[in-house]
Parts: structure tokens; sequence; C-alpha cells
């Protein structure tokens, strides 16, 4: 969908808006300024005496959130795999909550942290405490645990943000045992925004953190682990082994300082948006229910409807309207920069023409 125009200072051509993409927040684009910062940024080589881009990023992304040191990688994926491997060395537990992107879509990092990685249920989100101290110190806990990770927002519970109360619940029981915290900020300036606090207040809860540059705050690449210098340190030769350390990467780290610097600022937007939809949602009929959101992403459950998620998916496609089938029941809309409100009212519109045609074929067929 997206044209391979020409890239200038000024960007590359406007995407094509037929379009309401709301499969999820990294299909924005860089921004203008973006683009221009790309072009003037300062570079070296990272792996040598190191790029002044990437340095900047760094220093800054770490004082957002509140650590001595940050560490530019080129995804969340390995900033959140740094992390288990370094807390997880002497132990063989990385205890996680159940529904969380580490556990359901990146697990398979156990291989290189060499530790089991353990799933607590909970709710929206938030792990169940006393099963987090099961995990931890109960009869099956053989294994020694090195690192808890926490979620927030929280992308599988539907960008629910996680209490304040509650990570620090969790970071005193997990202090009281010497293992360290994980946050897999993603969207942690979404649950900022949520909350109204600076990122550095719920990052205070954690030892370290990781944060995506590529999603809401539109960066085309890229994301940051922060914590400790000496953490920060063992993270960079880690992050050499694991072939994330690139060179004149001050290109992307530009982008990365703009998404950092003035992104954030705009997120209440794609959540106020995300509140739209999921009430044009819900004035459809009782079948469709979508979740109420806190940031920017709406769960839509069809289990009532006569269709699977996937026919929605495919329904929806043909009117244009892009969203992400995340099971059996349900579907994911995540609203971003390139969401206005007319895009939300023809999502609506979308939602509610396949409903009626569903309705209809009920009729027919009852
Ligand atoms: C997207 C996401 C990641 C992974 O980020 P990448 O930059 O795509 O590797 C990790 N955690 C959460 C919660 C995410 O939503």
């Amino acid at each position: 969908m997206i044209r391979s125009g020409m890239l200038t200072a000024a960007g590359p051509a406007k995407r094509p808006r037929e379009v309401v993409d709301l499969r999820s927040d990294t299909v924005t684009e860089p921004t203008p300024e973006m683009y221009e910062r790309m072009c003037l940024a300062p570079t070296g080589d990272d792996g040598l005496d190191g790029d002044p881009t990437a340095r900047q990023l760094e220093v800054a992304a770490a004082e957002k959130v509140g650590k001595e040191a940050g560490l530019f990688v080129p995804s969340c994926t390995m900033a959140n795999l740094i992390a288990a491997c370094l807390h997880a060395r002497r132990a063989k537990q990385v205890v996680l909550e159940a529904t969380s992107h580490m556990y359901t879509a990146e697990r398979e990092g156990a291989i290189f942290a060499n530790a089991f990685y353990v799933p607590v249920p909970g709710s929206a989100g938030a792990m169940d405490l006393d099963l987090l101290s099961e995990a931890i110190e109960g009869n099956n806990a053989r294994l020694r645990t090195g690192m808890v990770g926490l979620e927030t927002s929280h992308n599988s519970a539907g960008g629910t943000v996680l209490p304040l109360h509650h990570m620090a619940d969790v970071q005193r029981i997990a202090a009281a045992r010497d293992i360290r915290v994980h946050l897999d900020g993603a969207r942690l300036f979404n649950a900022a925004t949520h909350l109204e606090v600076l990122p550095d207040a719920i990052a205070r809860h954690c030892d370290t953190v990781s944060l995506c540059l590529s999603k809401g705050l539109s960066a085309p690449v890229g994301a940051v682990l922060a914590g400790d210098r000496d953490f920060i340190e063992n993270a960079r030769v880690l992050r050499r082994a694991l072939g994330g350390q690139q060179r004149q990467v001050g290109v992307v780290a530009a982008a990365g300082l703009v998404a950092l610097e003035s992104m954030a600022s705009r997120l209440a937007e794609d959540h106020v948006r995300a509140s739209r939809l999921s009430a044009g949602l819900r004035s459809i009929g009782s079948a469709l229910r979508a979740s109420s959101p806190q940031t920017n992403i709406v769960m839509v459950d069809v289990s009532e409807t006569p269709h699977s998620a996937e026919l929605w998916v495919r329904a929806l496609f043909e009117k244009g309207i892009l969203v992400r089938r995340w099971s059996n029941s349900q579907l994911r809309c995540v609203t971003h920069r390139h969401i206005g409100d007319e895009d939300v009212q023809r999502a609506v519109g979308a939602f509610a023409e396949v409903s009626a045609v569903e309705q209809l074929e009920e009729k027919q067929s009852a």
C-alpha cells in the first residue's frame, strides 16, 4: 500500500489514504522532521569509537526513564532478550505475566537466555501476586528466579496500563529476593500519557526498561534498553554478540531522537480516537463487544456474531479497513498517527455494514 516515493528532506510522498490501517501502530511512517534530522545527523562508527547521534539518543532516553544509561538496539525484542540474558545469568527462571509479549511472542528467547520462561496468570495484564510469589518460591519453583518481567501498556490486554501500586508490589516482592525487575515498555509513553505522569515515574519501579521507538512514536526502526551503568556496559557486549551492533547507526538514531523528543505529546490524540472507535462499535449492537480502551488499542470480541475473527478480517478488508485477528474470537484495532477522525468513522461504518449483512444472513438461514 505504501508507494516507494522519492525520499527528500521533506519526507516521502504522502501515503495513499484509501485504506484505514488499524492493524498496528507499527505502520506509522517517519515524519518529515525525522527525515530532516536523518540527513543532518552527525555519524560515526558505533562499533569503533562510537556514533555521536546514537550516543545522544541513549543519553536522552536514559534521562527520560530516570536510568543511568541507555543502549540503542535494533528492536524492542532484542532489548527484552538482552535483559533476560543478563538478569537470568546465575538463575534459571524468567517469570512473566502469561499473556505478556515477552511470553507469547518472544519466549523462544529462552534458547539464548538459557532459562525457563515461567508464565504467571493475571488480569488486565497484571500478574496475580500470590501466583507470582508461588512461581518464585512455591513448591514447584525448584530453580532460582533471575528476573520478573512487567509490561505496560499491555498489548494483549488491550493496551491496559498497570497501576503504579501493582508495579510497586511486584518491585517489593522481587527486591526482597534479590530478583531484578525488567519492564517491557514498548508502549511506555502510552502508559505515561494515560496516567498523566512522566515516564520515569513508571520506570522507577523497575531495574531495567525497554522502549520501542517505532510504534506510536513513528520512528522507522529501533528501541532503547535502559538501566544502570554496569548493566548497560554488559548489554553493549551482548548486543554485539547478538549481531545488534551497527555502524553509522546515527542515521536511524536521529529519527529515534525526534520520536523521543516530540512524538509522545500527541499520543493522547490516539487514545481519544480509540475511545471513539470503541464507543462507535458499541453503538452498532450487542453482538460486537469492544473493550473500553485506556490507551490506543481496542479489542473487539466477535464471538457473539455468526462469524469468526478470520471472516471479519476479510469482510472488513474488502471495505478498506485493516484490522488484526488476535484470536478466534478477537480482533485488535490500534489507533496511531495516520488514523484521523474520519478514519474512525469509516471503520465504525464498515463494522456496521458487515454486522448488517450478518444479521440479514442469519435471518435468511433461520
Ligand atoms: C512490539 C512489542 C515488542 C517488540 O518490539 P519490536 O521492536 O517489534 O521488536 C515487545 N513488547 C511489546 C509489548 C510490544 O508491543
